[in-house]
């Protein structure tokens, strides 16, 4: 007889392993389905955010800010030091057992809220059942009262610049290279080519990056996205919009590129390539045809604002469908759907999920950007604080960046900030609280705010929404 569950989740990354844990907590008899495996052939929970995504490169990211830190920054503060050296092999290790620790913690967590964790590949069938092969090819089927698919996501392969795992790779090769490469070419100024770029170059690589779109950060507020660019370029991180690339070939070692753009052709040798050009749904041989789930246009699952796909009981949450390809966001998702199941009216905001680019300084943003609320028409005010003008960001000599607060023109609530500059994610999660609790700019204009910190510069730029800041001058009244 098939075992039947409440809840069973399809994948164990940050969208499926909370859903999991969540039913659970609210009682409901839940098994979660994982395929990876590590190289001892164990089942490894998490998905890509903690073994190849979020976790891992945020270590990387951490070892090499210090390293920059250490060679280029100290002497301001009267520090002397001998040039120092990386051991990539030991910054692997250290990454290596964080994520090692992580993944052990989910495996916990499961054992502790009582989840049912299964290895092996998930299909769903018809009528709430799953099929589940593992590693050995033995097949089981499982009876499920409500399926969560959270099948994630796969970096997006292009022809002109197929991956080799050698010299040409994607973002999970980019995290474990055992040497600093020479020269280093990246495919995609986006989120992952700046952060796995920036790892790279803080250690010494000269960095290339080849942008097919004519603007750099297209996505982000303007304003901000310029700011950017200017720290980035001024980092070392060469970034050439309008870029084609058309070939990319491995000869004596190395990777020729070739690309077009509008002053014609070129080419340029690197010692290794990243392709990071997008994220695509996993969503290929995942239920069967007459399973009731359906695709959009894109691939990714089709689902209403609630994860619900077209068939009864069955959900989908995280990379697999619509919206931004952020951990936090399957997450909620995750929950939303669980406690929907458990008979609770939950609902998500959409309009409140940050987005962070982990570059140093950080990029943050939650909500509309300046050029969304032109575009539609809507009419609002800025307040704009450069960091030069923080006396935390001066004294911890981080100061470059800033904060931008946008708020409606007549009602003054937050429409959404936008911040370059240290500790950005940390301070735009305190606009998605004020936006969460339908804050005006004026409420965060009269919040007190300790001094000094970086977040005075939030304060500032609430202030300046409406021509009232203390410490810059204010856009004069026409
Ligand atoms: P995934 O994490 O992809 O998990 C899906 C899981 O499902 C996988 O473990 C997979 O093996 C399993 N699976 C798939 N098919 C089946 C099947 N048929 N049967 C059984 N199991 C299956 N996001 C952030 O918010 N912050 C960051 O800092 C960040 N950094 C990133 C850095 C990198 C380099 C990358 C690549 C991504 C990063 N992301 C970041 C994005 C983030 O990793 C994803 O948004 C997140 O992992 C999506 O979660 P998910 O649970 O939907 O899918
Ligand atoms: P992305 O969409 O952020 O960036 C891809 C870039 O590649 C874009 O600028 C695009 O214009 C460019 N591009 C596409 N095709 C190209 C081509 N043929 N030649 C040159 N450029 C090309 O995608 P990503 O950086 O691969 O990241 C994938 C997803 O993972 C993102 O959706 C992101 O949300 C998620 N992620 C998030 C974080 C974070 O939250 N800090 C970190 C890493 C990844």
């Amino acid at each position: 007889m098939a075992d039947k569950y409440d809840v069973v989740v399809i994948g164990s990354g940050p969208a499926g392993y909370v859903a999991a844990i969540k039913a659970a907590q609210l009682g409901m008899n839940t098994a979660c389905i994982e395929q990876w495996t590590d190289a001892k052939g164990d089942v490894q929970l998490g998905g890509t955010c903690l073994n190849v995504g979020c976790i891992p490169s945020k270590a990387l990211l951490d070892s090499s800010q210090k390293f920059a830190e250490t060679r280029d920054s100290l002497a301001v503060h009267g520090i002397a030091v001998n040039k120092p050296e990386i051991d990539v092999g030991a910054m692997l290790a250290r990454k290596t057992k964080i994520v090692t620790q992580l993944t052990g913690g989910i495996a916990g967590l499961f054992k502790h809220n009582g989840v049912t964790s299964i290895a092996g590949k998930a299909r769903v069938l018809l009528g709430t059942k799953v099929e589940v092969t593992d590693a050995s090819g033995n097949v089981q089927v499982l009876e499920a009262k409500n399926i969560i698919i959270a099948a994630g996501s796969l970096p997006v392969n292009i022809p002109p610049a197929p991956i080799d795992n050698k010299h040409i790779i994607d973002s999970t090769g980019a995290l474990a290279l055992t040497e600093v490469p020479r020269r280093l070419g990246v495919i995609g100024a986006g989120v992952i080519g700046l952060e796995l770029g920036s790892v790279w170059r803080r250690l010494g690589s000269e960095v290339v990056m080849l942008e097919a779109l004519d603007e750099f950060l297209p996505m982000m507020d303007l304003q901000i996205a310029r700011e950017a660019g200017k720290i980035f370029k001024k980092q070392g991180l060469d970034i050439r919009l309008g870029a084609r690339v058309t070939k990319a070939e491995v000869k004596n070692n190395n990777v020729v590129v070739t690309w077009s753009s509008a002053d014609g052709e070129h080419s340029e040798t690197f010692d290794k390539l990243i392709v990071a050009v997008g994220r695509k749904p996993n969503s290929e041989g995942l239920f069967t045809s007459d399973s009731g789930v359906t695709l959009d246009e894109r691939g990714f699952i089709y689902v209403n604002d609630h994860c619900e796909t077209e068939a009864p009981h069955v959900y989908a949450v995280g990379d697999i469908v619509r919206g931004p390809m952020l951990a936090h966001k399957g997450s909620e998702e995750g929950i939303m759907v669980v406690e929907r199941i458990a008979g609770e009216q939950a609902e998500m905001n959409y309009d409140c999920i940050p987005a962070i680019i982990y570059t140093h300084p950080e990029i943050a943003a939650v909500g509309r950007t300046e050029q969304e609320l032109t575009a539609d028409g809507v009419a609002y005010k800025t307040g704009v604080f450069p960091f030069a003008a923080s006396g935390r960001a001066l004294a911890a000599n981080d100061s470059e960046g800033m904060v931008k607060l946008i708020a409606h023109a007549e009602t003054d609530r937050i429409l959404g900030c936008h911040i370059v500059g240290p500790s950005a994610a940390d301070l735009v999660q305190q606009v998605v609280i004020a936006m969460e609790f339908g804050s005006s700019a004026e409420d965060l204009a009269l919040t007190v705010f300790g001094h000094p910190t970086l977040s005075e510069a939030l304060h500032e730029a609430a202030l300046a929404v409406n021509g009232q800041a203390i410490h810059i001058a204010n856009r004069k009244k026409r």
